[in-house]
């Protein structure tokens, strides 16, 4: 009976849990043995007790769970040759050559380069006797599925990463809070969201809160952006609104890189428009909680499409990374994902904003 590994790795993500409930299940049902590996990379690292056999009521209530139950880390030896080699070890001593990734694109980088490995892994720990040729004969290759675990939905060739949706319906929740209590006062806030190299959430906020001005990673505002934003403001004043919100994902920049920060924001505000102004920076209730309803339907559908991948997959077949385009669940090439994810990061880097919103596009026109 096959045996199929799920992991959790990178950043928590609400949603995740219903991820690992549904390849466990799914697994079971297709008369396969689900192993859920420990604190990600480090569980299959260190191996023991963090890489465990799951029963389907293991999983029970999952999907209301918030975070990740089996545990997520940053794991630095994995990153190295000898890392990887322990982990090739452990995972033939559990009898395991597929495994399900849910994390964010260094996660999913990691796993194909594990996977690229693999052969020559199994060579090198025949030879320092670690392992017998007759351990490693039937695990002569790896299978690598992603899942694209991460609140910011940075990842390129899909339109939604498991967990971008709740957090976002918490950042609305929270800004609805702030408003009344901005709307009471006539106060302005800033609100600082998530989002390092992505400014999908506070866009979206943005959209969904009415939010008088947005600043993003990937669109930095023209030089001067100060006037545009205080004459938007004073407009929106002039017409008898009693509130400002002003949303900056924390990558925020502008056209020089240099970082624009929820304090500077504020400090205009006051200055030029004398407006009574505080900040909020929402923090980890943004990632925390329970996942809402479409988190929970995009990891159910997502997990049972990763296990179907499993079984299909062939050598040849380039890794799998489960994505959702135009409400269908599909699969795309795990690497060509994170090069385009990549990319765009190389473009804002490079202060090619133009560019960078150009491949945004393009994913869209595919
Ligand atoms: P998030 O988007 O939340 O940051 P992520 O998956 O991109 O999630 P990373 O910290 O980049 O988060 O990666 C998580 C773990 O994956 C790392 O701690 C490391 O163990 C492994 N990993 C990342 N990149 C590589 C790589 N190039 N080679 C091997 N392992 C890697």
């Amino acid at each position: 009976r096959k045996r199929i590994g799920v992991m959790t790795s990178g950043g928590d993500a609400p949603g995740m849990n219903a991820a690992v409930r549904a390849v466990v299940r799914m697994s079971i049902a297709k008369g396969c043995e689900p192993y859920a590996i420990f604190e990600g990379y480090e569980g299959l690292v260190k191996g023991g007790d963090l890489i465990k056999k799951m029963n389907w009521e293991d999983v029970r209530g999952w999907q209301s769970e918030g975070g990740t139950l089996i545990g997520t880390a940053r794991c630095k030896e994995f990153r190295e040759r000898p890392g990887r080699l322990a982990a090739a070890k452990n995972l033939i001593l559990s009898g395991i050559d597929a495994l399900i990734i849910c994390g964010g694109d260094g996660s999913l980088t990691g796993a194909d380069i594990f996977r690229s490995e693999w052969k020559g892994l199994l060579d090198e720990l025949v030879q320092n006797k670690e392992l017998t040729q007759a351990q490693t004969d039937q695990f002569q290759h790896l299978n690598i599925v992603g899942l694209v675990g991460s609140i910011d939905n940075d990842m390129s060739s899909t339109d939604a990463t498991i967990g971008a949706y709740s957090s976002l319906t918490r950042i609305c929740q929270s800004v609805d809070f702030i408003d009344a209590t901005a709307y009471s006062h006539s106060r302005a806030f800033v609100v600082e969201v998530m989002g390092r190299h992505c400014g999908w959430l506070a866009l979206m906020a943005g959209v969904s809160t009415g939010a008088d001005f947005v600043f993003l990673p990937e669109k930095p505002p023209a030089n001067g952006w100060e006037d545009e934003m205080c004459d938007i403001i004073r407009k929106h004043r002039a017409l008898g609104k009693r509130k400002t919100i002003v949303i900056v994902a924390e990558g925020a920049i502008d056209r020089e890189l240099n970082p624009i920060s929820a304090s500077y924001v504020k400090d205009i505000l006051v200055s030029k428009l004398r407006l009574d102004t505080r900040i909020t920076t929402l923090g980890h209730v943004q990632r925390g909680g329970t996942a809402c309803a479409y988190d929970r339907m995009l990891a159910t559908l997502q997990g049972v499409e990763a296990v179907e991948a499993v079984l299909e997959s062939t050598p040849d077949t380039p890794s799998p990374m489960i994505a959702i385009n135009e409400n269908k669940i599909t699969r795309k090439p795990l690497m060509d994902a994170v090069k385009l994810t990549q990319a765009v990061a190389a473009c804002i880097q490079n202060k090619d904003f133009d560019g960078a919103m150009s491949l945004r596009d393009a994913e869209f026109e595919e």
